[in-house]
């Protein structure tokens, strides 16, 4: 039997779907540029872009020809054998980044995992192993065992302890405690440049050169969590060169596909020299299709001219989201974030906020309890965030009217 009503559909994955995820009772069917369709057929714009992913909007003609056109002539060969667009895309990547290596995996948790191996096999074939993590408080990296090894959130940990050891959290933003915490046997220091999941709280530039003297005292790496900071999220390639910050790997996912899966570990020269041939391995992953749609997705952000865009419409929103948080003192607390990535920290939780949006055709999303974020397509126009929050001012001034 064809399921179509939402009804239906919920009924269906109750009985078969491992009930891990808590979803809103909305199906979407169809999208087009920042605009999504449910099965009523209602609009709703989106401001979260699939938390981050859907980075050129929803059914991009030139990503959907791409792909098309790449599941045509071949999909996936395997790890065993060449293609020519793993080496164009690590390329791609190099001039971005200025990291010269790319690891392909499937997700950001893979690419997380990734730049834990690699950081101990350093030290390993140094001669030095070296075990410990410094990884921060408020810290969300990815759900497999090493990623979750390095979130701090214990309502994620405690189910599955013992995870990966030597882990230890430090306050973000202290550099004292950094400074005291890091020493000989850490491996690695591993920060997201704003902090996404755990309520869009950007580094500040003195934690971000007290990360830099740690590891320059100590020799210990910095792994720069750029899952789903990067990319042109902030309006620059990656917000770790912003703070001053310079890794020796990053972490890559959710944008660069554009919805195709597809994760990255990029590496310095100094790390890819002590990787040998079996260390890491993925079947699927730097697949043709999912470099395809990367290299796509990249056409765009710096040859489409997407990337000297982002920062100007960035502007555009970040005055309208203050000027909405004015106009709602009692309800918005807190206005952070760069670019096209913003938190509104809010005085109580933030659920019936994105209740009233999704009610009235605008969605975000709750992180973090109180926060609501907004990462919207990178395509998005300021037209077209104008309307969106003109509907998330509506949706504040409804939950603030019972308050
Ligand atoms: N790292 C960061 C900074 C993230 O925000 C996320 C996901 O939200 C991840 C890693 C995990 O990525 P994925 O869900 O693609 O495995």
């Amino acid at each position: 039997m064809e399921t179509t009503t939402i009804d239906e559909i919920q009924a269906l994955e109750a009985r078969h779907v491992l009930q891990t995820y808590k979803r809103a009772p909305v199906t979407f069917v169809r999208g087009q540029g920042v605009r999504l369709y449910d099965a009523e057929g209602r609009e709703y714009l989106d401001l979260l872009s699939g938390i981050g992913v859907a980075s050129l909007g929803h059914a991009h003609p030139g990503l959907a020809r791409a792909i098309a056109d790449q599941a045509k002539t071949l999909i996936h060969t395997s790890n065993l054998f060449y293609h020519p667009l793993q080496g164009q895309l690590a390329e791609r990547l190099a001039k971005l980044s200025g990291l010269p290596r790319a690891f392909f995996c499937n997700s950001g948790t893979e690419a997380v995992e990734a730049c834990l191996k690699f950081a101990r096999r350093y030290w390993y074939t140094r001669g030095e192993p070296r075990a410990e993590f410094i990884a921060f408080e408020n810290s969300f990296h990815g759900r497999t065992f090493g990623a979750l090894s390095v979130t701090s959130n214990e309502h994620y940990r405690a189910p599955f302890e013992p995870l990966v050891p030597g882990v230890r959290f430090v306050p973000v933003n202290d550099p004292k405690a950094l400074l005291a915490a890091v020493s000989r046997s850490t491996a690695a220091i591993i920060a997201e440049p704003i902090q996404g999941e755990g309520g869009v709280r950007p580094l500040t530039p003195a934690f971000a050169s007290a990360i830099t003297e740690a590891a320059s005292t100590t020799g210990a790496l910095i792994i720069a969590d750029e899952v789903q900071s990067g990319l042109g999220r902030t309006g620059y390639p990656f917000y770790a060169p912003v703070l001053g910050l310079h890794p020796d790997l990053i972490s890559i996912g959710k944008a660069l596909g554009g919805g195709v899966a597809v994760g990255a570990a990029l590496l310095s020269q100094k790390v890819a020299d002590t990787i040998s041939f079996g260390d890491h391995g993925s079947t699927y992953g730097g697949n043709l299709l999912a470099c395809r749609a990367a290299l796509c997705f990249l056409d765009e952000l710096d040859g489409g001219g997407l990337l000297g865009r982002i920062a100007r419409v960035g502007d555009h929103l970040e005055r309208g989201l203050r000027s909405m948080a004015a106009g709602h003192p009692a309800l918005i607390k807190e206005v952070r974030g760069a670019g096209l990535i913003w938190g509104l920290e809010l005085t109580r939780d933030a659920a019936p906020v994105i209740q009233e949006g999704l009610a009235r055709g605008v969605i975000v999303n709750r992180t973090a309890e109180t926060v609501v974020r907004l990462l919207p397509p990178l395509v998005i126009t300021e037209p077209e965030i104008d309307e969106a929050l003109g509907r998330l001012d509506a949706a504040f001034a409804a939950v603030g009217a019972v308050q």
